[in-house]
Protein backbone atom coordinates (compact mmCIF):
# COMPACT_ATOMS: atom_id res chain seq x y z
CA UNK A 1 0.00 0.00 0.00
CA UNK A 2 1.54 3.07 -0.81
CA UNK A 3 1.63 6.16 1.28
CA UNK A 4 -1.18 8.49 -0.90
CA UNK A 5 -3.35 5.24 -0.98
CA UNK A 6 -3.07 5.43 3.17
CA UNK A 7 -3.66 9.38 2.87
CA UNK A 8 -6.50 8.88 0.98
CA UNK A 9 -7.77 6.69 3.81
CA UNK A 10 -7.70 9.47 6.66
CA UNK A 11 -11.28 11.41 7.31
CA UNK A 12 -10.80 15.12 7.66
CA UNK A 13 -13.49 16.57 9.75
CA UNK A 14 -13.23 20.04 9.88
CA UNK A 15 -14.03 22.31 13.09
CA UNK A 16 -13.61 19.31 15.54
CA UNK A 17 -12.95 19.53 18.06
CA UNK A 18 -13.04 23.47 17.68
CA UNK A 19 -13.44 26.27 15.42
CA UNK A 20 -10.50 25.88 12.67
CA UNK A 21 -8.76 22.77 13.60
CA UNK A 22 -8.87 20.33 10.69
CA UNK A 23 -9.19 16.75 12.41
CA UNK A 24 -7.54 14.02 10.79
CA UNK A 25 -9.13 11.08 11.97
CA UNK A 26 -7.51 7.65 11.58
CA UNK A 27 -10.47 5.25 12.38
CA UNK A 28 -11.62 5.39 8.65
CA UNK A 29 -7.88 3.87 7.75
CA UNK A 30 -7.65 1.57 10.35
CA UNK A 31 -11.63 0.25 9.63
CA UNK A 32 -10.13 -0.72 6.26
CA UNK A 33 -8.33 -4.11 6.35
CA UNK A 34 -5.54 -3.03 4.10
CA UNK A 35 -4.81 0.47 5.54
CA UNK A 36 -4.46 -1.10 9.17
CA UNK A 37 -1.95 -3.74 7.47
CA UNK A 38 0.03 -1.10 5.18
CA UNK A 39 0.39 1.15 7.77
CA UNK A 40 1.71 -1.34 10.11
CA UNK A 41 3.76 -3.07 7.85
CA UNK A 42 5.42 0.69 6.70
CA UNK A 43 5.72 1.65 10.31
CA UNK A 44 7.72 -1.57 10.73
CA UNK A 45 10.07 -1.15 7.70
CA UNK A 46 11.08 2.27 9.72
CA UNK A 47 11.94 0.64 12.76
CA UNK A 48 15.40 0.42 14.17
CA UNK A 49 16.42 -3.40 14.31
CA UNK A 50 17.04 -3.65 18.18
CA UNK A 51 13.70 -2.15 19.59
CA UNK A 52 13.02 -4.06 23.28
CA UNK A 53 9.59 -2.46 23.28
CA UNK A 54 7.38 0.01 21.87
CA UNK A 55 5.99 2.87 23.87
CA UNK A 56 2.07 4.38 22.29
CA UNK A 57 0.88 7.01 23.26
CA UNK A 58 -2.95 7.10 24.43
CA UNK A 59 -5.44 6.95 23.11
CA UNK A 60 -4.63 6.42 18.94
CA UNK A 61 -1.17 5.71 19.81
CA UNK A 62 -2.30 2.46 21.09
CA UNK A 63 -3.56 1.04 17.75
CA UNK A 64 -0.57 1.43 15.77
CA UNK A 65 1.90 1.01 18.83
CA UNK A 66 0.52 -2.17 20.32
CA UNK A 67 -0.12 -3.62 16.08
CA UNK A 68 3.19 -2.38 15.51
CA UNK A 69 5.06 -4.09 18.70
CA UNK A 70 2.96 -7.73 17.91
CA UNK A 71 4.34 -7.45 14.34
CA UNK A 72 8.16 -6.69 15.95
CA UNK A 73 7.94 -9.16 18.22
CA UNK A 74 8.84 -6.96 20.83
CA UNK A 75 6.39 -5.83 24.11
CA UNK A 76 3.91 -2.59 23.94
CA UNK A 77 3.99 -0.09 27.14
CA UNK A 78 1.26 2.28 27.35
CA UNK A 79 1.54 5.73 27.82
CA UNK A 80 -1.62 7.05 29.63
CA UNK A 81 -3.29 10.10 30.73
CA UNK A 82 -3.62 11.04 34.39
CA UNK A 83 -4.84 9.05 36.76
CA UNK A 84 -5.73 5.84 34.39
CA UNK A 85 -2.65 3.42 35.65
CA UNK A 86 -3.21 1.58 38.85
CA UNK A 87 0.04 1.09 40.33
CA UNK A 88 2.49 4.06 41.04
CA UNK A 89 3.51 6.07 38.20
CA UNK A 90 6.29 8.55 37.06
CA UNK A 91 4.38 11.27 34.64
CA UNK A 92 5.30 14.38 32.85
CA UNK A 93 3.11 17.75 32.85
CA UNK A 94 3.74 19.30 29.42
CA UNK A 95 1.60 22.70 27.92
CA UNK A 96 -0.86 21.97 25.30
CA UNK A 97 -2.34 25.53 23.16
CA UNK A 98 -4.52 26.11 25.72
CA UNK A 99 -4.07 24.58 29.23
CA UNK A 100 -1.95 21.73 30.42
CA UNK A 101 -1.72 18.04 30.08
CA UNK A 102 0.39 15.26 32.37
CA UNK A 103 1.11 11.76 30.77
CA UNK A 104 2.36 8.52 33.68
CA UNK A 105 3.86 5.40 32.74
CA UNK A 106 4.39 2.49 35.08
CA UNK A 107 8.28 2.80 35.28
CA UNK A 108 8.33 -0.98 36.21
CA UNK A 109 7.40 -2.03 32.59
CA UNK A 110 10.54 -0.04 30.83
CA UNK A 111 13.96 -2.18 31.18
CA UNK A 112 16.86 0.10 32.13
CA UNK A 113 19.57 1.51 28.57
CA UNK A 114 17.51 -0.76 26.14
CA UNK A 115 15.12 0.89 23.31
CA UNK A 116 11.91 2.25 23.50
CA UNK A 117 10.25 3.31 20.24
CA UNK A 118 7.71 5.67 20.66
CA UNK A 119 4.60 5.35 18.61
CA UNK A 120 1.47 7.74 17.98
CA UNK A 121 -0.82 8.39 15.51
CA UNK A 122 0.13 12.22 14.62
CA UNK A 123 2.86 14.32 15.45
CA UNK A 124 1.55 18.66 15.44
CA UNK A 125 3.32 20.95 18.07
CA UNK A 126 5.34 18.03 19.30
CA UNK A 127 4.56 18.56 22.52
CA UNK A 128 3.07 15.39 23.64
CA UNK A 129 5.65 13.11 22.02
CA UNK A 130 8.45 15.37 23.48
CA UNK A 131 6.82 14.79 26.53
CA UNK A 132 6.58 10.96 26.32
CA UNK A 133 9.99 10.74 25.35
CA UNK A 134 11.17 12.80 28.28
CA UNK A 135 9.64 9.83 30.38
CA UNK A 136 10.46 7.08 28.96
CA UNK A 137 14.31 8.29 29.49
CA UNK A 138 13.46 9.22 32.93
CA UNK A 139 12.09 5.45 33.39
CA UNK A 140 15.74 4.32 32.36
CA UNK A 141 14.88 4.01 28.47
CA UNK A 142 16.99 4.50 25.61
CA UNK A 143 14.34 6.58 23.82
CA UNK A 144 15.88 8.48 20.61
CA UNK A 145 13.26 7.65 17.79
CA UNK A 146 9.65 8.00 17.23
CA UNK A 147 6.97 6.93 14.39
CA UNK A 148 4.02 8.44 13.30
CA UNK A 149 1.54 7.98 10.59
CA UNK A 150 0.53 11.90 10.10
CA UNK A 151 3.08 14.68 10.36
CA UNK A 152 1.57 18.36 10.26
CA UNK A 153 5.02 19.72 9.07
CA UNK A 154 3.72 23.64 9.31
CA UNK A 155 3.15 23.10 12.92
CA UNK A 156 7.33 22.38 13.57
CA UNK A 157 6.78 19.55 15.71
CA UNK A 158 8.85 17.31 13.61
CA UNK A 159 11.34 19.75 13.46
CA UNK A 160 10.97 20.66 17.38
CA UNK A 161 11.85 16.67 17.92
CA UNK A 162 14.76 16.94 15.57
CA UNK A 163 16.50 19.38 17.55
CA UNK A 164 16.69 17.96 20.57
CA UNK A 165 18.26 15.44 18.73
CA UNK A 166 15.50 12.53 18.52
CA UNK A 167 14.69 10.90 15.07
CA UNK A 168 11.40 11.46 13.98
CA UNK A 169 9.73 9.93 11.03
CA UNK A 170 5.67 9.66 9.41
CA UNK A 171 4.25 7.74 6.74
CA UNK A 172 2.47 10.71 5.43
CA UNK A 173 2.33 14.46 5.82
CA UNK A 174 -0.94 17.34 5.39
CA UNK A 175 -0.54 20.58 5.05
CA UNK A 176 -2.14 23.42 7.00
CA UNK A 177 -3.16 22.89 10.80
P1 LIG B 1 1.02 17.74 19.61
O1 LIG B 1 1.38 17.49 21.05
O2 LIG B 1 0.67 19.17 19.34
O3 LIG B 1 2.07 17.22 18.66
O4 LIG B 1 -0.32 16.95 19.34
C1 LIG B 1 -0.30 15.60 19.06
C2 LIG B 1 -1.42 14.85 19.72
O5 LIG B 1 -2.67 15.52 19.54
C3 LIG B 1 -1.56 13.49 19.08
O6 LIG B 1 -1.78 12.53 20.13
C4 LIG B 1 -2.75 13.61 18.14
O7 LIG B 1 -3.55 12.47 18.23
C5 LIG B 1 -3.50 14.85 18.60
N1 LIG B 1 -3.74 15.83 17.50
C6 LIG B 1 -3.21 17.08 17.40
N2 LIG B 1 -3.65 17.73 16.31
C7 LIG B 1 -4.48 16.86 15.67
C8 LIG B 1 -5.25 16.93 14.44
N3 LIG B 1 -5.25 18.02 13.65
N4 LIG B 1 -5.97 15.84 14.10
C9 LIG B 1 -5.99 14.72 14.88
N5 LIG B 1 -5.30 14.61 16.03
C10 LIG B 1 -4.54 15.65 16.44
Amino acid sequence: MTSDELKALVRTVPDFPSAGILFRDITTLVADPRGLAGAIAQLARLAPSDVAAVAGIEARGFIFGAALAAHLGCGFVPVRKAGKLPVPTIGVDYALEYGQARIEIDPTLIAAGRRVLLVDDLIATGGTALAAAQLLREAGAQCDHALFVIDLPELGGAARFRAAGLRADALIAFAGH
